[in-house]
């Protein structure tokens, strides 16, 4: 028999299992639904990507990345949640295998030490069934990942209007603003317009890097030459949008195709190539874009260039275009499949659906990206709606935290427009421009540690 419920959690994965887990601890009754393992009768299914019924599976790699919490943004996030008592994190520990600095598990070991915790849990109930549209009432919390069923990902379009929710990341390169070498590029709008049309007071929104064409040409052949990883057979048959073009296609298409397309040079002027003629500077053979990715503007994204090209092809090829040698990039360019919504639009900053508050979204599916920033975000609906059932206010981990930074991002942070799903990385964290480049990472840590320590001890003691 399946008992009342206090909040109903859609998705047994990484961000579902541990939102059940921080409610069940905090003594709310869970009902938690998973298609996986359940009866034809029940709509039971695998998505494309999973092998088994286990809750939290890992359906790729079996490491949660860094866990050097001194130097590395996912390290801190491990850090913060263990401080939380993640469910995620203490599995990871039991299953952990040897990786250096990072962190690996067997991958089942912990998803069966995920299960376990939960299905033993009193307050959890674990139902194998499938659920195909959002409820109308009750505290929900939806978790159900980057592969959400179909009749699911209908349903969330309805309520949130089909352009909201994407089915594929076409994700473009981001690269740190401050690995950059503004010596070579230049801060300029095409023709001196801001992105409203009027002509821009400011510097412009784009920083601009130049080729000649003996570069832009090395360039063209690279994209056409390089690497590519390829679609799985389940994407492939996925449509997706011309907008989401990889680069190297479009390269195919004809020497001059990106030319004419995402690498225009008209109306911008290079000023560090200046003549008599035209003292402003000349414009360039072709032109990399990029354009500001976050509110802090320590993130810019390569405009146009989602890819298909390995990632150790993209660094190598990227760091060919002037100005971006040294670039660092806080994310790779990647064209998967991937259901997600436009959260900073959507959501409020309790992740909950603005037009519906009863439900909460958590996980993949609100477009942070990896296994360990689902869990995390997953860790934070279900504090936060223990809050919410306990009448009490929340206040969101500071946002020098790892995840203070990662949600803020999500829930309006970002830049609505073009929101695409985002790993953990310092350029989401307020920056500190004062502290020496090289001792930086530290800085952030150090920081975030102390802010994220008062945070929780004003907190309520939650038994382990
Ligand atoms: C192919 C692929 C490979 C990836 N590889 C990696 C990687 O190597 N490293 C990494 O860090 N991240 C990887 N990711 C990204 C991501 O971090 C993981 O997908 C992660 O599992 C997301 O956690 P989640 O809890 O949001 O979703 P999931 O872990 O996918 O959990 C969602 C759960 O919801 C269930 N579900 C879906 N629809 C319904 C429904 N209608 N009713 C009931 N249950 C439903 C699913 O069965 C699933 O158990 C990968 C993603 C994909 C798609």
């Amino acid at each position: 028999m399946v008992m009342a419920h206090d909040v109903h959690i859609i998705g047994g994965g990484l961000a579902g299992s541990e939102a059940a887990w921080q409610l069940a601890r905090r003594g709310l009754r869970v009902r938690l639904s998973e298609m996986r393992g359940a009866g034809e009768e029940h709509g039971g299914g695998l998505t494309p990507a999973h092998h088994t019924d286990g809750l939290a599976e890992l359906v790729c790699s079996n490491s949660f990345r860094s866990d050097d919490d001194e130097k590395n943004a996912v390290g801190l996030l491990h850090h913060e949640m263990r401080r939380l008592g993640s469910l995620v994190m203490q599995a990871g520990e039991t299953a952990r295998v040897p990786a250096g600095s990072a962190m690996a598990v067997d991958r089942d070991a912990f998803s069966h030490a995920v299960t376990r915790a939960l299905e033993e849990h009193p307050n959890v109930t674990v139902v194998r069934e499938r659920v195909d549209v959002l409820p109308d009432a009750g505290l929900t919390i939806i978790a159900t990942g980057p592969l959400t069923a179909a009749a699911l990902a209908n349903s969330i379009g309805r309520a949130t209007g089909a352009e909201s929710l994407a089915f594929f990341d076409a994700i473009a390169p981001i690269v740190h603003r401050d690995s950059i070498d503004m010596s070579i590029a230049w801060l300029q709008s095409r023709w001196n317009k801001s992105a409203g049309g009027a002509d821009a007071d400011g510097p412009g929104d784009y920083i601009n890097c130049p080729m000649n064409q003996e570069q832009y040409l090395a360039f063209h052949r690279g994209l056409i030459e390089g690497e590519k990883t390829t679609f799985r057979e389940w994407e492939a048959n996925t449509p997706y949008f011309e907008g989401c073009m990889p680069v190297e296609v479009m390269a195919e298409r004809g020497e001059d195709t990106l030319r004419y397309g995402p690498m225009k040079p008209v109306g911008l002027d290079n000023p560090h190539d200046p003549t008599p003629e035209f003292p402003q500077g000349r414009w360039p053979y072709a032109v990399v874009q990029l354009r500001q990715d976050n509110k802090l503007g320590t993130l810019w994204n390569m405009v146009g260039f989602q890819t298909k090209l390995k990632h150790g092809e993209q660094v190598r090829l990227f760091r060919t275009i002037p100005g971006l040698e040294n670039a660092e990039f806080a994310r790779l360019g990647g064209l998967h499949r991937n259901t997600f919504l436009n959260s900073p639009r959507l959501l409020d900053r309790q992740l909950r659906l603005k037009a519906a508050p009863h439900i909460r979204f958590a996980g993949q599916i609100t477009g942070c990206e990896g296994y360990v920033e689902s869990a995390a975000i997953g860790l934070l609906a279900g504090m936060m709606a223990a809050a919410e059932t306990g009448g009490q206010d929340w206040s969101p981990p500071p946002r020098t935290s790892a995840m203070g930074a990662l949600l803020a991002h999500i829930t309006g942070d970002a830049e609505a427009a073009d929101y695409q799903p985002m790993n953990v990385n310092f350029g989401l964290f307020p920056p500190l421009p004062e502290v020496k480049k090289k001792a930086r990472k530290e800085a952030y840590t150090g920081r975030a540690k102390a802010e994220f320590g008062t945070w929780l001890a004003e907190r309520e003691a939650v038994p382990a």
